[in-house]
């Protein structure tokens, strides 16, 4: 079971990543599917900002949770918690993956462009969420990798999760193992000690 520290963390991400959505969609609205190349930079700008920002909270919260659960443990000695950070290179190539690029595929292969507009939507959406997400996660599986007395650590499922992450859940994943996460993913990590 994980601990209420753990739960309250997982809520507070998940608002993060609320918060991050209702901005996401504000920005997104620029993308003009008929005029890619003249829509584009600014959006991208846009998003990439919001998720370096948002991402820098999600690992301020991850750092400060991951004290507090082993205050809460009394597991012994200190840890140097270690914020994560995305390299911009790989969020914009992403973004551009499932933005311009997917959406001039889907174009010519004659799709309809209602329906192009609306997943690529969703899809986007997913993967801003999941790349402000992985910065709590990453900062906490980094932390414990340079924990003495962490043992490994504990995928935490949300509701809904998919069986993939259900797969996994409470599983105790050796230090050093990465997150593995799907587009929007909303799962966190617990440390085992
Ligand atoms: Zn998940």
């Amino acid at each position: 079971m994980p601990s209420q520290a753990t739960l309250d963390h997982r809520r507070v991400q998940l608002a993060l990543r609320k918060a991050t959505l209702r901005d996401f969609l504000r920005i997104w609205r620029a993308f003009d599917i008929h005029d890619i190349s003249g829509t584009w930079g600014p959006v991208e700008e846009a998003l990439v900002q919001l998720i370096e920002n948002r991402g820098r909270m999600s690992s301020g919260l991850a750092s400060a949770y991951y004290r507090q659960h082993r205050r809460e443990l009394e597991v012994p000695g200190r840890v140097n918690t270690k914020l994560a950070t995305i390299p911009q290179d790989e969020i914009v190539v992403g973004l551009r993956t499932v933005g311009p690029l997917a959406t001039a595929e889907y174009l010519a292969r004659g799709r309809d462009p209602e329906d192009v507009a609306d997943k690529r939507l969703v899809v986007a959406a997913g993967a801003v969420g999941t790349y402000v997400l992985n910065h709590g996660r990453e900062t906490i599986v980094d932390s414990a990798r340079t924990d003495r007395q962490a043992r490994g650590w504990e995928r935490v499922v949300t509701t809904g999760a998919c069986s993939f992450c259900q797969k996994f859940s409470g599983r105790t994943a050796p230090l050093g193992t990465d997150f593995a996460v799907h587009w929007s993913c909303g799962c966190t990590a617990e440390t085992v000690f």
